[in-house]
């Protein structure tokens, strides 16, 4: 004992002893502290990000402790990478072992021998095996120096990686002897899943860690995510303007993942996808692959990055939305681990979101109800119209500054108008507390706004002399306001209580002695349904450019006594206004246009483009060109041979394995990039001749292709599914 006491007084003591097992010369972040804590036998807890050293913390103690340090850890994968770690620093293999089911009956019989005669001193377990009867009864021979819980988040629910075994860890060891140390340690935790920690393993005033999640080398973005060929035809864009860099996609289905590496490498990007469907020798090739970097680009589902170490990872982007944000912020934080840079560019839509939301509907209440918080994170996450670093530091419970962000992230990049909100402020937080703290968000921005919800009526809150007092405002307004009092911290969201907005002290304050707050309107994500007519939104989209084209788009219409969306659509001139076109060649890969449609309509556009780039000094794109996957065409090949040979639309649709709605929207991608398509056939057995040619009249005299607007301007006379047959006849014939 005498000699423990050495090391945790003497200067420099536990610095020879780091020097003499593991090579190191000094000790990382907090490292020390933390070894002394629990070389005193004092509970402990350790939050830090990953790769930031925590396995070191029960290492080093477990070496310099007498007994043997049992290792609590959820991946039986990992434990032997682990051990043969230690085993690394150690002449004697029997100083880490790891008991779990994977080990056969002489295996085990061998560890238990090790661990009897005193040889081991670091034991991984797996919490099921700790969880049995004769593991506890084993273990109670034993002298447990301290336990190691890693990856302690698992013990909560709202965690992002709940395990139910271990749950029951503190009861097992409470068996196996009186008091023994504790040292938990996890690299994601808000702070309901630390209390959840504490409470649960029953740290005993613990010494407490926590390192700063900030990253501050990682940049922070949120792209609208319009539709799945435009997102694609984004990302490829972004690896080609980071070439040979490394970088991971993730994606939410196997099928993503392949699409988008197909598309990568036909763009003569070094890509693979990574997906549980692939076989295991597969998997450690692609691995591999992406360590050696034969590869640069890994679209992956979520399995991929765990355990491996990649130090110069450049991007990390998200195809689908997370499903929370401990996930994206463990899943980016695989970016820029040397230091340098590393981009983290989300794709939003709500779309997704709602996705999501549907698959939880088979999980059980309780998992459902905490899955659907999370989700709504992640949305307050990329609506925010504020710094996106002190967004995620405050959800981790940290405040951050948001001025010393430095322009590492989009909302800091390009800030957005900024309101005086003093007053808004005064008037969120007194109808908080007014209506006695029991709300969620969505109900205070109703009640400020005066929307009379069914929930609203229920408590008879719209009687309420105040109900609707900021009703000039809208929600989009108040909830930004509401947000906003969440970071400054005058608010805290009680996610427990299912995202209940309490007031806090500072909140009191704020409301006895108002404080200039800057207010920032968040954003706002309008999905449309309609794969083609959607602008294609990306960040450098040129308004003036838009402009220009959509006169110019006016002139040829007009000339041709066409309505203006037969020459281009919307989307196109959107592209146009982003890529900066200026050969055939580079139209041909605009959004929308076929290579017959830029030699038919495309003159005029591209040399107002290159006069354009030319005085306006712009630097364009570097290769702009995104080829598409062959087997994405294919599907339309097929489609066309066969709509040729007057093949039913149904009897189309089933032989590519897909639905109407979708061959449609197949369809009016063809027609739109000028291919012409008779359906004549299809569509005389719904319309007849005279019915067809009100609509074509119709759309002879638009201004735009909307279907609804169409339906609304023909009097309902028809369903968006006729006025959708014949905008295609219409396009295929005028616009091709
Ligand atoms: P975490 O579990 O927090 O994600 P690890 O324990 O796996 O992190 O450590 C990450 C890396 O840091 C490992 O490669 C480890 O060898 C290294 N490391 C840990 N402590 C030190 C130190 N004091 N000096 C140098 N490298 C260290
Ligand atoms: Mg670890
Ligand atoms: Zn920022």
């Amino acid at each position: 004992m005498t000699e423990i006491t050495d090391l945790i007084e003497k200067q420099s003591a536990l610095t020879e002893a780091l020097n003499q097992y593991f090579g190191f010369k000094s000790f990382k972040g907090e490292q020390e502290a933390i070894i002394k804590s629990i070389l005193r036998k004092q509970d402990t807890f350790v939050i830090m990000p990953t790769g930031g050293g925590k396995s070191l913390c029960y290492q080093l103690p477990a070496i310099l402790s007498e007994g043997t340090a049992l290792v609590i850890s959820p991946l039986i994968a990992l434990m032997k990478n682990q051990v043969d770690m230690v085993r690394g620093y150690s002449s004697d293999d029997s100083i880490a072992h790891f008991l779990n089911s994977s080990l056969n009956r002489s295996q085990s019989k061998k560890v238990k021998e090790d661990l009897v005669a005193g040889h081991t001193k670091l034991l991984y377990v797996a919490p099921e095996t700790l969880t049995k009867e004769s593991t506890v009864k084993f273990f109670k021979e034993l002298n447990i120096s301290f336990v190691a819980v890693d990856e302690a988040h698992c013990i909560s629910e709202w965690g992002h990686d709940f395990r139910p075994e271990y749950r029951r860890i503190r009861d097992m060891l409470d068996e196996i002897q009186e008091n023994i140390p504790i040292i938990a340690l996890t690299a994601t935790a808000t702070p309901k899943v630390r209390a959840d920690i504490i409470k649960n393993l029953k740290l005993k005033n613990p010494n407490t860690f926590i390192s700063s999640f900030n990253r501050s080398n990682l940049y922070y973005e949120v792209r609208p995510k319009p539709n799945r060929e435009a997102t694609i035809k984004n990302i490829v864009q972004f690896v080609k303007g980071n070439e040979g860099k490394s970088g991971i996609i993730y994606c939410l289905n196997r099928k993503t993942t392949e699409e988008i590496a197909e598309t990568l490498q036909v763009n003569g990007i070094k890509a693979a996808a990574y997906h549980a469907g692939l076989d295991s020798n597969t998997r450690t090739t692609v691995q591999d692959q992406f360590l050696m970097e034969e590869i640069d680009v890994i679209a992956a589902t979520i399995a991929f990055g765990m355990g491996i170490d990649k130090p110069d990872v450049r991007f990390v982007l998200h195809f689908d939305v997370p499903k929370s944000l401990e996930n994206y912020y463990q899943e980016t934080g695989r970016a820029g681990r040397d230091g340098m840079e590393g981009k983290c560019i989300a794709y939003f839509s709500q779309k997704d979101v709602n996705k999501l939301d549907k698959f939880l509907r088979d999980k059980p209440v309780k998992e459902r109800e905490i899955g659907a918080q999370h989700l709504l994170e992640v949305v307050g996450y990329a609506e925010s119209g504020t710094c996106r670093r002190q967004f995620l530091l405050h959800y981790f419970g940290e405040l951050f500054d948001a001025t010393k962000c430095d322009e590492m992230c989009d909302n800091c990049a390009n800030p957005k108008e900024k309101i005086d909100g003093k007053d808004y402020m005064k008037m969120a937080l007194e109808t908080t507390e007014a209506l006695g703290e029991q709300f969620k968000l969505k109900y205070l921005t109703d009640f400020l706004t005066g929307k009379k919800s069914q929930e609203i009526i229920a408590y008879r809150h719209d009687q309420k002399p105040n109900f609707g007092i900021g009703k000039e405002k809208d929600q989009l307004f108040w909830s930004s306001v509401l947000r906003q009092g969440m970071l400054q911290d005058y608010l805290e969201k009680e996610i427990e209580n299912y995202g209940v907005l309490k007031m806090t002290e500072g909140g009191f304050d704020f409301i006895k002695n108002p404080q200039p707050v800057n207010i920032v309107l968040n954003h706002q994500f309008n999905d449309d349904d309609s794969a083609i007519n959607k602008p294609q939104r990306t960040v450098a989209l040129d308004p003036k450019l838009v402009k220009m084209l959509k006169d110019l788009r006016k002139q040829v219409a007009k000339e041709k006594k066409l309505p203006p969306f037969v020459i281009f659509q919307d989307a196109s001139l959107n592209d146009m206004a982003t890529q900066y076109p200026i050969t055939v060649d580079e139209m041909a890969n605009i959004v929308g246009v076929s290579k017959g449609k830029a030699l038919k309509y495309g003159k005029k556009f591209l040399k107002l483009i290159e006069q354009y780039v030319e005085d306006n000094n712009i630097d364009r794109p570097n290769e702009i060109i995104t080829k598409q996957v062959a087997k994405k065409s294919k599907r339309k090949v097929y489609i066309i041979q066969n709509v040729d040979k007057k093949i039913s639309l149904q009897t189309i649709a089933e032989g590519q394995g897909i639905s109407l709605d979708e061959l449609f929207e197949e369809i009016e991608t063809i027609v739109a990039s000028g291919t012409k398509l008779n359906i004549d056939y299809f569509i005389n057995d719904y319309l007849d001749e005279d019915q067809q040619d009100e609509i074509y009249d119709y759309f002879m005299e638009a201004e735009t292709d909307d279907l609804e607007e169409a339906r609304k301007e023909l009097d309902d006379e028809y369903s968006i599914d006729d006025l959708r047959l014949i905008r295609v006849k219409f396009m295929s014939e005028l616009a091709n």
